[in-house]
């Protein structure tokens, strides 16, 4: 490892996506800090990942299962979307994680069990990392935020804050013993058990799932009871043993800036997530290659191109989360009855043939909006016209 001084950039958190943008630094030396001891852990997340996702992310080890489409519920109904064609895999995220690390490797230094906070100072932004007892300060040319859902990197930058973003809390457990079909994953909008986002039952193969929700908080109870109370988990699950838990967070909203003199937020930092699935890798990914290339250009004397990021990034998939946040507006106003109703139609409609035809899980809100007009369920002319 050279001279700590020495670094051009550094990359706060060692997640996929901070790993991904430093892999796609191409010239300059880069150090990554991350504050735990090892990359990939603790675990939060449910590890499903659409085919292009799968690719974004430079096709990771870890994969366990593939899946086929999904089993959505309502409190009284259900649609199953899917066909024979592969959609989705279930990633063990450690395996993911680490890959990815070691492909970051090459190009990268990391430091473990390093907390990385910016300063700013007469001189501009600064590094200080806390190793071991000990305190560094570095000036690198460009800071990356990869500090994840709570980023501190964005709010010292006064780019996130709570207006233009809400954080939503999860319980998730890898449950073993299981009698599910391990083709398609079980998604529950069902709002005795997440008022705010949903809960879940993801296939891993061999008998093994993970269960978990998303909501305002409260979120291991909640999910204590969906496990011991809902008809199709109590069914699922009655044999099934707890073999990991774990809890996080999850960012949902849009910055208008993700950029500020010389330091860049990627991946959850920058909300880069869907706001109607949570999935955080693809776009997350997207955004972490377009940060490598233009803090590569910045490096090679463009001096504008990290202006550009913002533009950038907003190109490539800002769109698609500003209509997402809409249509999970429109959905929270929905009450359950109308929910039953919307999956009750959806169920019975050729829109499934449509949506197994032309669907795009990393493009769901365009698909959504799509869905929700052709479905005639009394809404009112001036709620559909508020989701265009
Ligand atoms: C319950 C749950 C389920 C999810 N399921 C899916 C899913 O199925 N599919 C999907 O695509 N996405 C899913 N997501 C979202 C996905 O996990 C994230 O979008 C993804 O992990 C973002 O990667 P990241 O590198 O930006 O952040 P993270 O993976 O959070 O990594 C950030 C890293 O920064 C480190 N760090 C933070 N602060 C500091 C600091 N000050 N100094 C040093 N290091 C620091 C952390 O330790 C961490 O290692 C889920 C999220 C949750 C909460």
């Amino acid at each position: 490892m050279r001279d700590l001084n020495d670094y051009d950039v550094v990359i706060i958190g060692g997640g996929p996506i901070g790993c991904i943008t430093g892999e796609h630094i191409k010239n300059g030396k880069v150090l990554i800090v991350e504050e735990h001891q090892s990359i990939g852990v603790p675990l939060q997340c449910a590890g499903l990942i659409s085919k292009n996702g799968v690719k974004e992310l430079g096709n990771p080890k870890g994969a366990v299962n593939k899946v086929r489409g999904a089993y959505i519920y309502s409190k009284n109904s259900m649609a199953k979307i899917g066909n024979e064609e592969i959609r989705a895999y279930v990633f063990e995220r450690k395996v993911m994680d680490k890959d990815i690390a070691i492909r970051a490797s090459k190009k990268c230094d990391f430091l473990l069990k390093a907390y990385g906070e910016i300063e700013k100072d007469k001189d501009g932004y600064k590094v200080k990392i806390t190793h071991l007892g000990k305190n560094i300060v570095l000036k690198p040319k460009v800071i990356v935020g990869a500090d994840g859902s709570k980023s501190i990197t964005g709010k010292k930058l006064d780019l996130v804050n709570n207006k233009n973003r809400e954080i939503l809390s999860s319980c998730q457990f890898e449950m073993v013993n299981v009698e599910v079909d391990d083709d398609f994953v079980y998604v529950f909008l069902d709002r005795r058990y997440s008022e705010r986002f949903f809960t879940w039952i993801i296939p891993m193969g061999k008998d093994r799932v993970r269960v978990g929700l998303i909501d305002k908080g409260n979120c291991y109870n909640k999910l204590m009871k969906f496990i011991t109370e809902h008809e199709i988990a109590k069914e699922i699950l009655r044999n099934a043993t707890i073999t990991e838990f774990s809890t996080g967070s999850l960012p949902i909203g849009y910055l208008d800036r993700a950029f500020k003199d010389n330091v860049l937020l990627v991946g959850d930092a920058a909300c880069n997530v869907k706001p109607l699935s949570g999935g955080g890798l693809y776009f997350g990914a997207i955004g972490g290659k377009i940060a490598g290339e233009v803090i590569s250009k910045y490096l090679n004397g463009e001096v504008d191109s990290l202006t550009l990021y913002d533009k950038k990034w907003k190109d490539a998939f800002g769109s698609e989360i500003k209509s997402g946040l809409r249509v999970r507006k429109f959905l929270l106003k929905l009450g359950e009855d109308t929910l039953d109703e919307l999956i009750g139609k959806l169920a019975r409609s050729d829109l499934i043939d449509y949506i197994n035809k032309h669907g795009d899980m990393d493009r769901q809100a365009s698909l959504a909006i799509k869905v929700l007009k052709s479905l005639n369920i009394g809404l009112g002319f001036r709620i559909l016209r508020d989701l265009l």
